[in-house]
């Protein structure tokens, strides 16, 4: 899973205009590297230039935010709800779970819709092929809820309130 999931990331580097935007840049790696302190690993996060609202995070320690999710958050701690959920799903393993219920899992499908919102054309994409298939399901709303609570925590760990995260979701 982790081979897969650096695979898809470096595809999406590849593929999607990368945000310069030094504010939004170090916003986004300084959440992340409070969130993550003490998991082991060292996380990369990479901000997409992209209006719409979406962020995801991959085995292999990689987090994706597009720019359009940093634009609608209100204040940092908001921005770590968000993360900090996506987190969530890889160290819950989430992907392994949906991966035992996917053929199509080894063409990184799986890993490529692992994602909130939807509003990628990656992900529209994987999920049209999905719905052809009949086998790429969204995350289920138990791993939605799994997700949700390590993110508070992760955010309350790391100082930020997690009072904010009701506010956002
Ligand atoms: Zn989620």
């Amino acid at each position: 899973m982790t081979q897969m999931g650096l695979q898809a990331f470096d595809q999406l580097k590849k593929e999607k205009p990368i945000s310069s935007d030094g504010e939004f840049n170090r916003a986004a790696q300084c959440i992340v590297t409070e969130l993550t302190h003490g998991l082991g690993q060292n996380w990369e996060v990479v901000v997409f230039d992209d209006n719409t609202l979406n962020a995801f995070a991959l085995p292999g320690a990689k987090i994706g935010v597009h720019t359009g999710m940093i634009e609608l958050v209100d204040n940092q701690d908001q921005l770590a709800a968000v993360l900090g959920h996506e987190v969530g799903h890889v160290m819950a393993r989430h992907s392994n779970e949906r991966a035992s219920q996917e053929t199509l899992v080894q063409q990184g499908m799986g890993m490529i819709q692992q994602t909130e919102f939807g509003q990628n054309p990656l992900i529209m994409g994987g999920l049209g092929l999905g719905a052809k298939y009949g086998v790429l399901m969204p995350y289920s709303r138990t791993h939605e809820s799994e997700a949700d609570m390590i993110g508070v925590d992760l955010m309350a760990k790391a100082g930020f309130n997690p009072e904010d995260s009701v506010k956002l979701w």
